[in-house]
């Protein structure tokens, strides 16, 4: 598995791709994208297929053309087996999760904040690739793109205790500083994946935080209202 990422610009879109993803169609964006992603990866911005992202756990199965889908669509992970269709994922401090399983030709994206990942919305989503698209956890690849790091993430004891309630794992989630608690969004997921039967190796993740790198992306927590940075993955 080749390991690591690149920072790459294109049509004024500045992105990140994973090694391990090389040969799929994959970004994961940052503040600069003056033109668009879809421009500088070829697609019509009717391709891209973005979900409402709600905070919760349900997964988007794409089978029909997405122009016939009621919209808006109340979603945080979308998976398909159709060509041409971009799932992208709105992030600025939560993290963007693009998934491939090249035997089945089926990918997915998930939008992973605290709530959602409390409701284990990354293991929900490796099941339904499985569920719908016989995707064995065994042989899909995945890459967690920049998010908060737990270097400035601080939640307070209220999420801190709805993890511990929740979860059996919640607790290896969150990390204790100087009587601070601190969540790692990136941790969380690999452990949801893990525990969804994705092999270790198969996990590749970018390791920069939103919030300390000003100079690449948005953050919610570091400026508040703000942009948010587009990632996305598509067959085809
Ligand atoms: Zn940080």
């Amino acid at each position: 598995m080749i390991k690591g990422f690149e920072l790459k610009e294109e049509s004024g879109s500045v992105f990140l791709q994973l090694l391990h993803l090389r040969g799929i169609k994959h970004a994961f964006g940052t503040r600069e994208e003056r033109e668009g992603m879809a421009a500088a990866f070829g697609f019509s911005s009717q391709q891209l297929l973005t979900l409402r992202q709600v905070h919760g756990a349900e997964v988007l199965v794409v089978k029909e053309n997405p122009d016939t889908l009621p919209h808006p669509l109340p979603y945080d992970a979308a998976i398909t087996r159709r060509e041409g269709v971009a799932l992208g994922v709105w992030t600025a401090d939560c993290v963007p999760i693009l998934m491939v399983d090249q035997s089945k030709g089926v990918i997915g994206a998930v939008h992973a904040g605290w709530r959602g990942l409390r409701h284990g919305i990354v293991e929900r989503t490796i099941s339904k690739m499985g569920e719908s698209f016989r995707s064995p956890p065994g042989d899909i690849l995945v890459g967690i793109g920049p998010g908060i790091g737990p270097c400035c993430y601080e939640v307070g004891k209220d999420v801190v205790n709805l993890f511990q309630s929740s979860r059996d794992d919640g607790h290896l989630f969150i990390q204790e500083r100087e009587g601070r608690s601190f969540l790692d969004l990136g941790f969380a997921s690999r452990l949801q994946l893990s525990k969804a039967g994705v092999a270790p190796e198969n996990i590749e993740a970018i390791p920069l935080c939103t919030a300390c790198r000003e100079d690449l992306f948005f953050s919610y927590r570091r400026d508040g209202k703000t942009g948010r940075q587009l990632s996305f993955i598509m067959l085809g």
